[in-house]
């Protein structure tokens, strides 16, 4: 039988009539032990009060903002295992039958899904001390990051541009002659570059003693889930907590036929052959990062994309300097306008355009036109979770309106990026772990990791005219920069936006080679407040590209000797 337990203050030291600040757990939810129950603020400290025993909480007695003291009785659980009653147990009877073993499918901490988000929540609560069950339908962990996302689009993207640069160099007096391509040995070394780090996360996890179970996970209750497993049986799991990182799918557009010729970006990724003709539905990220690897293995390509431009989010002045340097890419960029129809002939997909006369006809359509969350097939409705367009809406702890049930990464809204979900793994788990945190990232860095790379962060200057927020706008050419000169990157740029009244800056952006691997630099100047001067005077090594962080600063104050004199610009 459950017995009730009182949940009084602990020993506060010299502190009294202390007010209570948060109360991560709710009426109904089961808590683990040691999990924090309350966190009381003294004027020198916060302090969390946990849980003496598992169990689940029938009544929390106090609410924010109200005094306790030692001793003040702040809540009751239930609690179901005898050793951790305050006072002796009594012996069982000899008859009873023994309790059954939750151990076997039990957890402190589920998580669902071994995405980016999945697996930092799951290896991050494992560190923290939790008991943590791992479910994934797929074979390996990663999700579609590692396995048919990031990491694979990279592998290509650095043949992508290895290849044009050689290519290039010939300007230069250094001929390699043209590009052969070895299809299978390229899919080849794509896949070692997956496997080496799948196998790496599978390692981590057996080293962190997370229990993985390969099965498609569906909640038949708020602390239970079913997992149906790939060998056609199922098994039932039980948790305190559950961290739910299902992640995102392709839209598949309706129009399109179902034809080998029209793929995802995962069948891009297979590299099925490559074509003459390539048309990318969709001018965002994924489409022209897929649209630079097949044109530099040879496909001459269009883009029909719905929005007015490519890259809809990044200022004009960016996107112009990479339109220029991927003119020879494409035959048609098609803004503003839609894919109507499609048929699949002997001869290639036939595409009709809005606003055309004539159908086009491609060897390989790619759509990329967006992806949507895989809130809709988890059984959330019995766990009590609300969907909100397939989306699982969260508050900054990262739980759910079931506040033991947390969700993270593309399941939870924009941006679908995988350091946004291994963020909010981070934050997720030790919410669940019952530490405080919180996700409260100033920005997320965003790339597209094309030949140039454009990457951007914060404020954009698009926005802050239509918000009419007040900015300063310092820009860099790099064909003032030695380094971009010497790489034949001269036709780059670095662009800040600083507040007008702080000189703090809001936002920056970059094209140009390792345009992504700088950014980072621009994020921590954000979530560090600094301003201008800080950044100006901060000494970058030269010659570098990242030093053009620093020269758009100086530039912005007026004291960068490395572009003419202000008024001669
Ligand atoms: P996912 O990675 O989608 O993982 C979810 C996992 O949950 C999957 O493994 C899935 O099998 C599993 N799952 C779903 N339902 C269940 C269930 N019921 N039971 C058990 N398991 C389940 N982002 C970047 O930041 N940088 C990039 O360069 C980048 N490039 C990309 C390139 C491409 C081509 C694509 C498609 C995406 C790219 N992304 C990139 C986006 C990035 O992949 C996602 O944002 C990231 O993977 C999201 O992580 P996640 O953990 O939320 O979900």
């Amino acid at each position: 039988m459950p017995e009730t337990l009182d949940i009084r203050v602990p020993d506060l030291g010299d502190y009294a009539d202390v007010p209570v600040i948060e109360i991560p757990v709710a009426p109904g939810q089961p808590v683990a032990k040691d999990q924090t129950l309350l966190v009381v603020e003294s004027d020198k400290a916060t302090l969390d009060i946990p849980s003496p025993a598992a169990g689940r909480l029938v009544e929390m007695l106090v609410g924010l903002g109200d005094a306790v003291s030692a001793g003040t009785l702040v809540a009751r659980l239930t609690v179901e295992a005898p050793e951790v009653r305050t006072e002796p147990a009594p012996a069982p009877a000899p008859a009873a039958p023994p309790p059954k073993p939750q151990a076997e499918a039990g957890c402190d901490l589920l998580v669902i899904g071994g995405g980016p988000g999945g697996y930092s929540a799951a290896f991050r609560a494992a560190d923290l001390g939790q008991r943590v069950i791992l479910v994934e339908r797929d074979a390996t962990l990663g999700g579609v990051c590692l396995n048919v996302g990031c990491i694979p689009s990279k592998a290509l993207l650095h043949v992508a541009a290895v290849t044009e640069e050689a290519v290039r160099l010939a300007a230069h007096g250094i001929s390699f002659g043209a590009p052969t391509v070895d299809l299978e040995k390229l899919r080849s070394f794509k896949a070692g570059t997956v496997r080496r780090l799948t196998d790496g996360l599978a390692q981590m996890a057996r080293q962190r003693k997370v229990e993985v179970i390969r099965g498609t996970a569906r909640f038949t209750g708020p602390s239970a889930v079913s997992v149906a497993l790939h060998g056609g049986d199922t098994r039932d799991v039980t948790f305190a907590s559950a961290i739910v990182a299902a992640g995102s799918s392709p839209v598949a557009l309706a129009m399109l036929p179902d034809d080998p010729r029209i793929v995802d970006s995962t069948g891009a990724l297979e590299l099925p052959f490559v074509p003459r003709r390539l048309l990318v539905i969709g001018g965002g990220i994924i489409g022209l990062e897929m649209a630079t690897v097949y044109s530099a293995l040879g496909a001459r390509v269009d883009v029909v994309e719905r929005l007015p431009n490519l890259l809809e989010g990044v200022d004009r002045d960016l996107v112009a300097v990479w339109m220029k340097r991927n003119a020879h890419r494409f035959d048609r960029i098609r803004t503003g306008t839609e894919v109507m129809a499609a048929e699949a002939t002997p001869e290639g997909i036939a595409v009709s355009i809005a606003g055309e006369a004539e159908p086009q006809t491609y060897d390989l359509v790619l759509q990329a036109a967006g992806r949507r969350p895989n809130g809709a097939n988890l059984g959330l409705d019995a766990a009590g979770v609300v969907l909100d367009g397939g989306f699982v809406p969260v508050d900054a702890q990262m739980r759910t309106n079931v506040p033991h049930i947390l969700a993270i990464g593309d399941l939870n809204g924009q941006p679908m990026l995988a350091h946004k979900a291994v963020h909010q793994g981070h934050v997720a788990a030790e919410v669940a772990a019952g530490h405080r945190a919180g996700f409260d990232a100033a920005v997320i860095p965003s790339v597209a990791y094309t030949d140039p790379e454009i990457a951007w962060v914060g404020l954009t200057e698009t926005a802050a005219k239509a918000s009419g927020r007040a900015v300063e706008v310092a820009r860099f050419p790099w064909a003032a920069s030695g380094r971009a000169i010497a790489n034949g990157a001269d036709y780059g740029l670095t662009k800040l936006l600083f507040d007008a009244q702080t000189k703090r800056v809001v936002g920056g952006a970059i094209v140009g080679p390792s345009a992504g691997d700088m950014i980072g630099e621009v994020a921590l100047g954000i979530e560090m407040g600094a301003d201008a001067t800080d950044i100006a005077r901060t000494i970058h090594p030269h010659p570098t590209l990242g030093e053009t962080i620093g020269l758009a600063a100086e530039a912005g104050l007026g004291l960068c000797t490395d572009l003419p004199p202000v008024g001669r610009r």
